[in-house]
């Protein structure tokens, strides 16, 4: 996530409880990711330190665990940057040129440069995020899978260039050499199917045959794996989508919620404006005297009810709104109950987490150094694999 100023309410329906549950579930890297704010905002460094650390804070608020998921910040793991290079190397320019958003943002963002080689290669940078973790899911939402499919093209060029060669056809013989008669029979049979028909059953196939052989080791699976499906051994896994099914909040006016539209509640903001916030905000246009009913799927408010109110309340307003039993500011107030009781606590956390910037930046540095130990395995990897290694 970005460092570009205070998070808000669309950020943590969207994104943040998700992340704490995925926490529970899986072996979750969350960064701060500095160097992509500086690939729009390089012209405003100055606020970009603070920044980070007041996500931190606000991501520590909302319950994101560092005890249970890894918190770091992306430029204080220098081997992101190292993939990015590496990476840089291989990816063909039409591949980021073709990128939907790169127009997008440039036309979106138009009162900055963003003509820039940095800007550009954003979706590298990315790639080298995900993949120096060999990270097998990334969560994102549906708008993302584009992104991700470029990560998963430039791991598979890598793999592509150089996943074959002289050491794979040694650990090939080796791994072969630890199957059974049969198991290698079967294993040259769904590998022959497999490179045929392809598809995902024999691929699934293979994984069973594999896992019953509990003594093959990683690297031997990987090979085989490989071997089978005519790849090159699989050095940077391709990632695959996880996606999150986390609510969109609409910002005040029914737009997307965002900072740049001003129509963002934040979770910083007080009580008071976000009582003022809720009370100004745009419900069903259709409903313009209290005696005509509305509909709740074409009002905003109705999707904060979605995030926040009970089913009683929510039934309380599909109702009441359809009936025009019910006025838009009863409809508001309720809303606000929850609201404010949801805000309240976090509000709180964030100035605690605030006033003990050292316990903030310790646990940013230990997640950095777990980062970087984990980066550091792919990048001995990568280097080996490209000619470097014996440099560092
Ligand atoms: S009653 Fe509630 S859901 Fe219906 S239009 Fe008004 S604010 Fe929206």
């Amino acid at each position: 996530m970005r460092p570009t100023g205070p998070l808000h309410l669309g950020h943590w329906v969207g994104v943040l409880q998700n992340w704490v549950e995925l926490q529970n579930r899986h072996d979750c890297y969350f960064f701060v990711a500095d160097w992509h704010a500086l690939t729009t905002h390089y012209e405003e460094p100055g606020a970009l330190a603070d920044l980070t650390r007041a996500m931190a804070c606000e991501w520590l608020a909302v319950g994101v665990d560092p005890e249970r998921a890894t918190l770091f910040v992306q430029s204080w793991v220098p081997q992101h940057a190292e993939l990015h290079l590496i990476l840089s190397m291989l990816t063909p320019l039409g591949w980021l040129e073709r990128v939907p958003t790169y127009k997008e943002q440039q036309e979106a963002l138009g009162d900055r440069d963003l003509a820039t080689y940095g800007f550009l290669g954003y979706p590298v940078l990315m790639a080298a995020d995900v993949l120096a973790y060999r990270a097998r899911q990334v969560p994102v939402g549906q708008d993302q899978v584009a992104h991700l499919e470029v990560t998963r093209e430039i791991a598979r060029r890598f793999n592509f260039l150089y996943g074959r060669g002289p050491v794979f056809e040694h650990q090939l013989a080796h791994a072969k050499g630890q199957l059974a008669p049969a198991d290698r029979e079967a294993f040259e049979g769904l590998a022959k199917q497999y490179r045929e028909s392809g598809g995902g059953t024999l691929r699934e196939a293979l994984d069973r045959l594999l896992d019953r052989m509990p003594w093959l080791g990683c690297e031997e699976r990987m090979v085989l794996r490989a071997e089978a499906c005519g790849t090159g051994r699989e050095i940077l896994p391709e990632p695959r989508p996880l996606l999150t099914h986390g609510a969109k909040l609409p910002g005040l006016d029914g737009r997307k919620m965002s900072k740049s539209y001003g129509n963002a509640i934040g979770l910083r903001d007080p009580e008071s404006v976000v009582r003022e916030k809720i009370r100004t905000m745009v419900t069903d246009p259709a409903r313009v005297r209290r005696r005509d009913p509305g509909e709740p799927e074409r009002c905003p408010v109705w999707r904060y009810h979605e995030s926040f109110s009970p089913a009683a309340t929510r039934d309380w307003v599909q109702t009441g709104c359809r009936s025009a039993g019910i006025g838009c500011l009863d409809c508001k107030e309720r809303l606000l109950g929850y609201l404010v009781d949801a805000l309240g606590p976090i509000r709180d956390r964030i100035e605690q987490w605030q006033d003990h910037p050292r316990e903030v930046d310790e646990i940013l540095r230990a997640g950095s150094a777990k980062a970087e130990r984990e980066a550091q395995g792919t990048l001995s990897q990568v280097r080996a694999a490209v000619g470097l290694a014996g440099v560092r």
